[in-house]
């Protein structure tokens, strides 16, 4: 199956059921809240890498290894000159002494030369080494008299040879299935003569915003009425590593309108529907879901901003419900979503994982709330300044945030205290 495993609709609800129950979150099945280590491992546990295709080595950028791939060659490839000099052999390369040119070794041709004591050959960077010599000495070091160089210092053995296999072995794994490539991976990859990389398979997405308030960008607000901003957040973060998005649509709080949408949106690989999520009357997207015939394995999560966050299937395709609030929308995506377009993708292990840092407080940060909470703020210089309306709500303070702070639920951390954070940029 392609993405997602099969798996019984009623097992998974009963199964996520059961473990809030047994924690004793929330009094009744309107109440219940999971955590986001079970959220996320059920996430994560649904969904399945894509088949992984081959794709030219310029085109692997950002993608993820689909195997382990070892070196067919050792690196260098061979013995060369570091610099642009003479080879010696450098027991009779001692200060002020005189060597006989005997030839020249240029780059990308093994003329075959040899040199023995009281000679040296002409060669330049990246030059193969000719037999006998042990050293090479810089150019700048020297001082040529037309076929005589004298030396200017001692010569050290192994000096500026840059010897076969010093950096890496044949067969010594070069990149790990499930890892990122990087233009540094790419680089290594080109040296050992691969063309082309097998990489995971290509994510499609379709985002559906709801909300009869909200308006398109470039229209004219009505009274009571906002601009959408949501999807192009969904967008740019999901197309910031490579997740293609096939379709972006509006609905009206209206269950045809978003049904329609859903049938439409379900036939790619993941769905992200944004608001509509929550307990409000018009909140219509789980009984839309019901209504398309998804199934919902999980709603609402211990997390503060984003709560209401659903997690469905329908098919091969893996729904993402978050809440319409700005900074839901954001911390839910990066939380349960983009580990698992990542895990679609083929990425595994470290490649999952947002990267953390640590930070110092610039001042007291408490939680009183039951959930943890992601407060936005700024690192400068390594110290973490909670920054804007700490509010779900308050997008402008996420704009200027370049990092998340979880703070457990009820947790108080004092001033200086150093605190892992989550890094944006
Ligand atoms: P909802 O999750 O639909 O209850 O929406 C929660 C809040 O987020 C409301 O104030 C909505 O107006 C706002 N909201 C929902 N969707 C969007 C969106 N796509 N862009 C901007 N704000 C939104
Ligand atoms: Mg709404």
């Amino acid at each position: 199956m392609r993405g997602l495993e099969a798996r019984q609709p009623c097992r998974v609800a009963t199964r996520v059921l059961w473990i809030s129950l047994r924690r004793g979150i929330g009094g009744n099945r309107e109440r219940l809240v999971i955590t986001e280590d079970e959220a996320l491992a059920h996430i994560l546990e649904s969904v399945k890498p894509l088949p992984s295709c081959r794709v030219p080595l310029a085109q692997g950028r950002e993608r993820f290894a689909a195997r382990d791939t070892f070196a067919r060659l050792a690196l260098p490839v061979f013995d060369n000159s570091a610099m642009d000099g003479y080879a010696v052999v450098a027991g009779s390369c001692g200060a002020g002494q005189s060597q006989r040119v005997v030839g020249e070794q240029p780059a990308g041709i093994d003329r075959k030369l040899r040199v023995g004591p009281g000679e040296a050959i002409r060669v330049f960077t990246g030059a193969p080494i000719p037999e006998g010599a042990d050293a090479v000495v810089m150019q700048e070091d020297v001082r040529r008299e037309g076929e005589q160089i004298f030396i200017n210092e001692k010569v050290a053995p192994g000096e500026f040879i840059r010897r076969r296999g010093s950096d890496l072995s044949e067969g010594q794994r070069i990149l790990s299935a499930g890892e990122k490539i990087r233009p540094q991976t790419q680089a290594l990859l080109a040296s050992q003569g691969f063309a082309e990389i097998d990489v995971g398979g290509e994510v499609r997405a379709a985002i559906v915003t709801t909300g009869d308030e909200l308006i398109q960008p470039g229209g004219t607000l009505g009274a009571g009425q906002i601009y959408e901003s949501n999807s192009i957040l969904v967008r740019a973060l999901s197309e910031k590593f490579g997740v293609v998005i096939d379709a972006v649509e509006h609905c009206p709080d209206e269950a045809p309108s978003i049904e329609a949408a859903l049938r439409r949106g379900l036939k790619n690989d993941v769905l992200v529907i944004v608001g509509g999520v929550s307990v409000g009357a018009r909140d219509l997207v789980r009984s839309a879901l019901n209504s398309v015939g998804a199934q919902t394995d999980l709603w609402r999560v211990s997390v503060k901003p984003g709560k209401p966050f659903l997690f469905g299937r329908a098919g091969q395709c893996a729904i993402f419900g978050l809440p319409g609030n700005p900074v839901s929308a954001f911390v839910t995506f990066l939380l349960f979503v983009r580990p698992a377009l990542l895990r679609m993708m083929g990425a595994a292990g470290d490649a999952l994982l947002l990267a953390k840092s640590e930070a110092q407080l610039t001042e007291a940060v408490q939680n009183r709330s039951d959930r943890p909470h992601y407060v936005r703020g700024r690192v400068v210089h390594g110290k973490f300044t909670a920054g804007g309306r700490q509010e779900s709500h308050a997008l402008h303070g996420l704009s200027r945030a370049n990092a998340l702070l979880r703070v457990p639920p009820g947790e108080s951390f004092p001033i200086g205290a150093t605190v892992p954070i989550v890094v944006l940029d």
